[in-house]
């Protein structure tokens, strides 16, 4: 099929949800893409924040295709080895706990919810039930997880939604405090990353955690876009020294095919008992297959060290241009948001597209990248070169 006709297709076939840009991508290497009339790109989204370990992978490649013709799914009526693996590689990078495994990052947030719930009602009974998140939130697409977003534009059209959640301000320990009656648990992005790559403040953070023990409250860290390896530790709450009750992953987990995780540590690990939860797909060998060659790769501490270095490395770079255009760079490791005027971001973004570099947007006015963490100095120079001509 040419470009041309796939796009026919997509207009005619598929639900307008998505704002697609106008490229159709075939195939790529490393953070190297190639659309289908042969144009090269540097890919800064790694599909956001999924193909961590770049495409084309060899050894993820040859571990997904061995798995497949071995064995491709089989449900949660047996046992299989690729899940326990995995499971077990995930509770050595975060400490004691259990894993229930799910496939996309909102039904890791519903089953966090869950157990957060049905933890508060095991041991007070019924009414202490909501859940404190912030504003500028993103937890995830289901009507319960876009209640749990803090935003406004969330909140239409699927009336009615999940009760339950109340917000506050990031930053404000207040706000959180006051909304701790009634509640069971407080959720956070250390980094929100949809919201516009806002990294939450390390004080704030471990006043949440500090309220959390004191009011019984569970302490759930979304990881779904920061975790695994994505801002240069395995898990991004580490940089803040808490210790959460429940941490939800999926985005980098798979490295390119579709899993999510709810980690639960210490009292939460066994709340969800036989029966509370499931799901059809969740712990799939193949999806867990390729679990295992992330987590083996980026649990090495000089593979962070890496990510760590090459977000550096941006930054730095992107500091130097010195234009006036950008007003700023944050974020952590392979993680960063550049603020722009937010009625010149779709202009930037085509630009960029246009010289071959793919970036995403966060917010309202923040171009985000996230390339895959083993983008090489070559892919980074390429992709600097463009990007200072468009800045
Ligand atoms: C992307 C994202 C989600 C939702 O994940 P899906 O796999 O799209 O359901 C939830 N939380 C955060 C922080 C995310 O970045």
């Amino acid at each position: 099929m040419t470009a041309a006709e796939i796009k026919e297709l997509d207009g005619q076939y598929l639900m307008h949800t998505y704002g697609r840009f106008p490229v159709v991508i075939d195939h790529g290497k490393g953070a190297t893409l190639w659309d289908a009339e042969g144009k090269k790109y540097i890919d800064l989204t790694s599909g956001i924040g999924v193909c961590s370990l770049g495409h084309g992978n060899p050894a993820l490649t040859e571990a997904i295709a061995a798995q497949a013709g071995k064995l491709m799914h089989i449900s949660n009526l047996y046992y299989t080895e690729p899940m326990v693996q995995a499971a077990e590689m995930l509770i050595h990078a975060a400490g004691p706990g259990k894993v229930f495994f799910a496939n996309s990052g909102a039904e890791a947030n519903e089953g966090a919810i869950k157990l957060a719930r049905k933890y508060s009602y095991d041991k007070y009974g019924e009414g202490r039930n909501r859940i404190v998140t912030l504003r500028q939130s993103f937890h995830g697409r289901t009507v319960t997880t876009l209640k749990a977003t803090g935003q406004e534009k969330f909140h239409r059209y699927f009336f009615p939604f999940t009760e339950g959640f109340s917000y506050a301000e990031a930053g404000n320990l207040d706000e959180v405090r006051k909304q701790a009656d009634g509640a069971c648990a407080v959720m956070l992005e250390m980094i929100q990353g949809e919201g516009g790559v806002l990294p939450l403040a390390e004080e704030f953070v471990r006043g949440c955690e500090a309220l959390c023990r004191e009011r019984d409250l569970l302490l759930i860290v979304d990881e779904v876009q920061t975790g695994i390896g994505r801002t240069g530790t395995m898990f991004c709450y580490e940089q803040y020294g808490i210790h959460p009750d429940v941490v939800t992953l999926a985005k980098g987990l798979g490295g390119g095919l579709p899993i999510g995780a709810v980690l639960a540590f210490g009292a939460c690990a066994d709340v969800l008992g036989a029966g509370d939860h499931g799901s059809t797909f969740g712990g799939n060998p193949v999806c867990c297959a390729a679990a295992n060659v992330v987590l083996q790769t980026v649990g090495k501490e000089e593979f962070l060290s890496q990510v760590r270095e090459k977000g550096e490395y941006l930054r730095k770079k992107i500091e130097e241009f010195r234009s006036p255009e950008i007003k700023g760079v944050r974020g952590m490791g392979l993680m960063l948001g550049l603020e722009v005027e937010p009625e010149k971001r779709a202009g930037f973004v085509a630009d960029l597209l246009d010289k071959g570099v793919m970036v995403l947007t966060a917010g309202a006015d923040v171009i985000r990248l996230l390339p895959p963490l083993v983008i090489c100095y070559e892919e980074m120079d390429e992709a600097l070169a463009a990007m200072k001509e468009v800045f």
